[in-house]
């Protein structure tokens, strides 16, 4: 047997059939690297330079509603635009090129600036859900649209300047790089055997329990076997829906519940509003049912306090990627935080 807390190993993500490479015996060396400033603290409730806050001016002149709940409002600065005609390149079959067309959009989850989803009342956050639901219906029916990715970068670290709670959504004419990795897992377990992948990973995870943060009725949380970052974690249906919009009343409060549980753990873990990049993946539109399991990845960048960061720099991009911390130990952490 492999002890998985002292001997250096590889584990498999099961999603993406990559491997990440963990050093569990290197957690005690003396940090010298960089040291990331603290995060401005003490926000006002409105911020009239604010972008995203009610009545707010953005740019091109739009002006912001006094919104009471959730804003959803086309990016200023799209990504992607709805009107770019098809097109392939030609000439050199070497230098591959397609146009892209999507819709980009903001959704601010609150109208007051200080909150994270961690400090909104759950049914606030399920307010949130319903809109991710609203948006995911409108998208996704739309002909040029292949795959809608909601998701949200929080803090300065992750490169979101402005500290209103918001998130975004993405959505595009093609099936992005990650999608394509895990359509093709769920594709071939479920085409194996007579669950999803995830179903089965959530079983054996409970089984375990050393990986598990949190549970409700409807999802699970853990920190994935095969985490790349130090405090990544997964949220899991319980059920192996394939789309947000086929959660019932009951899951949808269930999925807000466990964003407050998990986000609030993350908060008290440093003491400090954590960053992260977040998102949903769920079926793309076009493919074969009965293989997508719908799910949540958090993406936290900290290590070991509120400044110090992981980099995936050297081994980790010309080779693949390494963690120190142990899933286990990152899991354990994060169970111990209060909600
Ligand atoms: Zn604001
Ligand atoms: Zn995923």
């Amino acid at each position: 047997m492999i002890n998985l807390q002292s001997q250096p190993h590889r584990r498999l993500n099961l999603l993406t059939g990559e491997w990440v490479l963990v050093s569990p015996h290197r957690t005690q060396r003396p940090w010298q690297g960089q040291v990331e400033a603290l995060p401005s603290q003490g926000l006002v409730q409105h911020d009239p330079k604010c972008y995203l806050c009610p009545g707010s001016e953005r740019a091109g002149g739009k002006r912001n509603p006094e919104y009471k709940s959730t804003f959803v409002f086309d990016n200023d600065f799209a990504a992607l635009l709805p009107d770019t005609p098809v097109g392939l390149g030609g000439g050199n079959p070497l230098l591959r090129v397609e146009t892209q067309a999507g819709i980009c959009r903001v959704i601010c989850f609150s109208p007051r600036h200080d909150l994270t989803l961690a400090d909104m009342e759950t049914s606030a956050i399920r307010g949130v859900v319903d809109t991710w639901v609203e948006q995911w219906n409108d998208l996704n029916a739309r002909e040029q649209i292949r795959y809608v990715q909601i998701f949200e970068n929080r803090g300065e670290m992750m490169g979101s300047s402005n500290p209103h709670p918001h998130g975004q959504i993405w959505s595009i004419s093609s099936l992005p790089n990650e999608i394509l990795k895990e359509d093709r897992s769920q594709r071939e377990h479920r085409q194996a055997k007579s669950a999803t992948l995830l179903s089965d990973y959530i079983a054996a995870e409970l089984d375990a329990g050393e990986r598990i943060v949190c549970q409700n009725g409807s999802f699970v949380c853990m920190v994935p076997f095969w985490a790349i970052w130090p405090f990544e974690t997964m949220v899991i249906s319980r059920r192996p829906v394939e789309t947000l919009d086929e959660l019932s009343d009951e899951e949808r409060t269930d999925l807000a519940g466990i964003l407050k549980s998990i986000t609030s753990r993350y908060n008290k873990l440093f003491q400090v509003a954590f960053p992260y990049s977040m998102g949903f993946h769920q079926r793309p539109k076009g493919i074969d049912k009965n293989h997508w399991h719908f799910h949540a990845h958090f993406y936290p960048p900290l290590l070991r306090s509120a400044t110090v960061r992981k980099f995936m720099v050297g081994f980790e991009l010309l080779a693949m990627p390494q963690r120190d911390i142990t899933p286990e130990l990152a899991a354990d952490r994060l169970r111990q935080m209060p909600e």
